[in-house]
């Protein structure tokens, strides 16, 4: 019997907006599968994505990614790009 890791949860929240018949109805959604209420305006569904990101688990100091731009990662996702770094080099922990 094979031993997988179970894949790790992405996560990739947005803010959907949708045409209601009043006004335009925002909602937060991740790739997690959370999402949030209805919402009259952005900056409502913003705070529950914000919500949402801060309950995430911390990314361990080692495996935070330091160039999230050029490796594509978002803050609550450990990167192996540069975990594998710095195994490769002394690091100064600040
Ligand atoms: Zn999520
Ligand atoms: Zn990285």
């Amino acid at each position: 019997m094979a031993t997988t890791a179970p894949a790790p949860v992405r996560h990739r929240p947005t803010i959907t907006r949708t045409a209601g018949q009043v006004s335009t109805i925002y909602r937060f959604v991740c790739l997690c599968g959370a999402t949030g209420e209805e919402q009259a305006a952005r900056r409502m569904a913003l705070m529950d994505l914000n919500q949402h990101v801060l309950s995430l688990p911390r990314v361990p100091a080692d495996q935070q990614c330091r160039t999230p731009r050029t490796h594509g990662r978002s803050p609550w996702e450990p990167c192996g790009l540069c975990a594998d770094q710095t195994s490769l080099f002394d690091l100064e922990v600040s």
